[in-house]
């Protein structure tokens, strides 16, 4: 498609919005891109090529989708919104490797999508939905290459924070263990219509093919990990102590984090996820 008519253009999206008399759905976080470069940007962390299949979360009026189609074999986009999918029908009309669902992601099944192939997800995702869908994505066993998504620049922040900063915390680690956090870009909110009142970041998530670490049982460490996160000021072996669904005494803590040569006092913040496999291995 000629460059101009392409919704990337913000003349394009405002004539397509007024022709529709479309109006935003705040509470389906709905900010469109109007930024060229930023899809770009997207398009190439993806890694997109003629044999990728995709799955797009969100695809509004189609704008991403656009780049989608003219890059990838096939893509599949899941909208909720029903106003949506009239307009949709018409800004993907000259492509055929495009097919729009019209639904919410999480009620899809998505590893049944591809027929078990695997396939990449891209998306400038809702943001009210940022953490549920990453983690279900993560946590199930659908066949997705890499995740790579428009999130918050605070979330993206946490998803690839390093034990010690600010930003570390159980989101950190369950990322890490999963996945290959890559931060591609930064992104204002003008490229965006409405802008949102936060700043956005496009992030890369690449599947490990075995978990970043190994654990006899991974609930034991993830619940630990909540623990430790849930009250970060104290000390490890007071948040573990006594915490929900967790029965070990602040003494049996301790003598685990003597035992793999850590200071009793430690906090949380400072284990990296290798140290938290090894703190549940020996609880
Ligand atoms: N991809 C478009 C773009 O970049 O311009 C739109 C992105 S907008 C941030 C998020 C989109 O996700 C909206 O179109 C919204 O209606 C849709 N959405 C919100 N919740 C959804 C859900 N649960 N399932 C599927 N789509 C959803």
């Amino acid at each position: 498609m000629d460059k101009e008519k392409m919704l990337s253009n913000p003349q394009e999206t405002i004539r397509v919005i007024k022709e529709n008399n479309f109006t935003f759905r705040k509470n389906y976080g709905q900010n469109f891109l109007i930024d060229s470069h930023v899809i770009e940007k997207i398009i190439d962390a993806a890694e997109i090529d003629k044999s990728s299949e995709v799955l797009e979360i969100g695809p509004g009026i189609g704008t991403l989708t656009q780049y989608l189609a003219e890059n990838a074999g096939a893509v599949k986009a899941v909208e909720i919104d029903d106003k949506l999918i009239p307009i949709l029908e018409k800004t993907l009309a000259e492509y055929d490797n495009v097919e729009v669902i019209h639904g919410d992601i999480l009620k899809q099944d998505i590893g049944a999508m591809f027929g078990g192939r695997p396939f990449k997800i891209v998306a400038n995702l809702p943001y009210y939905i940022t953490t549920p869908i990453i983690m279900g994505l993560l946590e199930s066993r659908v066949p997705a290459e890499s995740i790579t998504v428009m999130i918050q620049k605070e979330v993206a922040d946490r998803m690839k924070a390093t034990p010690g900063s600010k930003d570390y915390g159980a989101l950190s680690l369950a990322v890490q263990y999963y996945a290959d956090p890559y931060l591609a870009a930064n992104v204002p909110p003008n490229c965006f219509m409405p802008r949102p009142n936060v700043g956005s970041a496009v992030i890369r998530l690449k599947r490990l093919e075995t978990p970043s670490v190994e654990v006899k049982d991974e609930q034991k460490m993830f619940k630990l990990i909540r623990a430790a996160f849930n009250q970060r000021r104290k000390t490890l072996a007071n948040a573990i102590k006594n915490f929900e669904g967790l029965s070990f005494s602040r003494e049996e803590v301790e003598a685990a984090l003597t035992s793999i040569g850590l200071d009793v006092r430690v906090r949380g913040e400072a284990l990296s996820l290798e140290e938290f496999a090894k703190l549940s291995d020996n609880l």
